[in-house]
């Protein structure tokens, strides 16, 4: 029996060592603050109280000195996102431990037109979790409990701000995992998860959460709780609210508590991470890991050239294969190895016998796989060395998904970037488009905008596959959605949020 396989097949592949786009000597290693978001985006401040030295007085009573931030240097994080690409002025961040003090808050809040950013583990990447001005930010991190996990029915009952790692681990005990993997797991929170219905790695096997979360338990902006916390799989009985609060991105409600569905933990896994020329052959390749690794395909993704080099430069992450075009990682989840790997090595001997794949190697070792994994995972990370990054996050037809890699590195032939390449969700439609610079312009945001999204609906695809629209994206939404829903989602926005309070500047345009 085979422990690890290592199939390599290298051929004579001229090209291989091609690189599109990179101009290594313009790169910068930038730790800058972005420039503040209401003057970069000449945003105008909507009209909401400015917070007194009464209402902190109010916050301080209600949670206690230690749980009410207003130290500017401590407020700095809570104000910048993840990938540093927009900064708010917040002067009071707010940690609540239970769902009566996120209620009181924002009765509190409601009552005061107090504007409030609800903030999970900061992660996102549409600019959504901090403040654009001065709004308070209400952070779920002190809402860490788990209260349940049933073995037999592999349900999870949590407060809102678990971070997602912790959850898995936790889960791990009863032979169970989370339904959803990404590469801030060890950040985000599963409010937060819910908040933006993440995907993440392996969406492909698992779904997405509007399936795995059975119930949530919500705040309103006035303060009333909402139980929608049912653990049940299945219950209809009249409309599913929940479903609502998945997505919302905190325009909605704050998430407070959530259950959910857990799949058992895989007793055999196995990861192949291959080399290969043309996106052609990442097609045919995908093809063939559905119909031959059917059931136990747990995820399928792509990565070009260049964004491995963010991983290789940047981060000084190594590579187990040499130079190629394209790279994918498929991994497999099942309950016998020998089963799986059988499966695994007839799909790459064949596939690399029809010369679909140029390189490979597997592995079902935990630090193996865990080396590769980082390859993927760290992507996002090693792109903030490359300077200032345009991230988008988009769903394209499977035949069209890298062609606006080229398409933009067509258009920004003559621009100052550092690289433009892609890499995502293969196996669910969604990449992830880059185009990195030393610094911020808006000479090359204006080429990028609102082309990518112009490029994107002309294919029907979506502007925003996972990520959300947060606060970069709501003047584009109508590219993905028709006037008769935006009238609708800002109907429901004003029923549940008439002051709206809640998160604004962020989703609806
Ligand atoms: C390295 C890296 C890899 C990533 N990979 C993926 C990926 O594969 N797939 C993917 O989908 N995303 C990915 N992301 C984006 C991000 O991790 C997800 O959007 C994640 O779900 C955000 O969770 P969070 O707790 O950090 O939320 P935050 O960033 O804090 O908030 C996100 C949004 O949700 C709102 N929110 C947060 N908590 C609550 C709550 N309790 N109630 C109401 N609203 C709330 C915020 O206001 C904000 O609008 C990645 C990010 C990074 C940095």
């Amino acid at each position: 029996m085979l422990t690890q396989m290592i199939i390599r097949k290298l051929f004579n592949l001229r090209n291989a060592n091609k690189r599109n786009n990179l101009k290594l000597s313009q790169r910068c290693f930038s730790s800058h603050l972005p420039e503040l978001t209401k003057n970069r985006y000449s945003v105008k401040r909507g009209n909401y109280a400015v917070l007194t030295e009464d209402h902190k007085q109010f916050f301080i009573d209600l949670l206690g000195s230690t749980r009410v931030i207003t130290n500017p240097d401590e407020c700095l994080s809570y104000n910048v996102d993840w990938i540093k690409n927009v900064r708010g002025y917040s002067t009071c961040i707010l940690k609540p431990k239970t769902t009566e003090e996120v209620s009181n808050i924002l009765a509190f809040c409601n009552d005061n037109r107090i504007a409030v950013c609800p903030q999970g583990g900061n992660t996102g990447l549409v600019g959504g979790s901090v403040p654009v001005f001065d709004e308070v930010v209400l952070s779920t991190s002190l809402m860490n409990k788990i209260y349940s996990i049933n073995d037999t029915s592999g349900v999870l009952v949590c407060q809102s701000g678990c971070i997602l790692e912790n959850i898995d681990n936790a889960l791990e005990e009863h032979g169970l995992m989370a339904p959803l993997d990404l590469g801030a797991k060890g950040s985000c929170h599963i409010g937060g998860n819910v908040s933006t219905n993440a995907g993440g790695l392996r969406l492909l096997r698992y779904g997405n959460l509007h399936g795995s979360v059975l119930g949530l338990e919500v705040v309103k902006a006035d303060g009333e709780v909402i139980d929608l916390l049912s653990t049940l799989k299945k219950d209809n009985t009249g409309f599913h609210l929940k479903h609502l609060f998945i997505g919302s991105e905190g325009t909605l409600g704050i998430v407070t508590k959530v259950a959910l569905q857990c799949p058992p933990k895989p007793r055999a896994v196995n990861l192949a991470f291959l080399g290969l020329q043309s996106f052609e052959h990442i097609l045919r390749t995908l093809k063939r890991a559905k119909q031959e690794l059917a059931e136990i395909l747990s995820s399928c993704e792509m990565i070009d050239a260049s964004t491995l080099d963010v991983c290789t430069d940047n981060l000084k992450l190594k590579s187990p294969l040499s130079q190629y075009p394209f790279y994918m990682l498929i991994e497999t989840h099942g309950s016998n190895n020998e089963h799986d790997q059988e499966k695994l090595n007839k799909f790459l001997e064949d596939a690399i016998a029809e010369e679909y794949i140029l390189d490979g190697t597997t592995t079902n070792e935990i630090n193996k796989m865990k080396h590769i994994w980082d390859l993927r995972e760290r992507i996002t990370e090693g792109y903030t060395k490359d300077g200032y990054v345009f991230k988008y996050d988009v769903s394209l037809p499977i035949e069209k998904f890298y062609s606006i890699v080229p398409a933009m590195r067509e258009k920004l032939a003559n621009e100052d970037t550092v690289r433009i390449s892609g890499y995502g969700h293969l196996g669910d439609g969604n990449i992830h488009f880059q185009v990195s610079a030393r610094e911020f312009s808006q000479q090359l945001l204006k080429k990028i905008e609102p082309y990518v999204y112009e490029y994107t609906s002309d294919l029907r695809g979506s502007i925003s596959a996972e990520h959300g629209i947060g606060f970069r994206k709501p003047k584009y939404i109508h590219y993905s959605k028709s006037s008769g829903s935006i009238k609708i989602m800002k109907q429901l926005k004003t029923m549940f949020d008439p002051y709206g309070i809640l998160n604004p500047y962020k989703v609806l345009p």
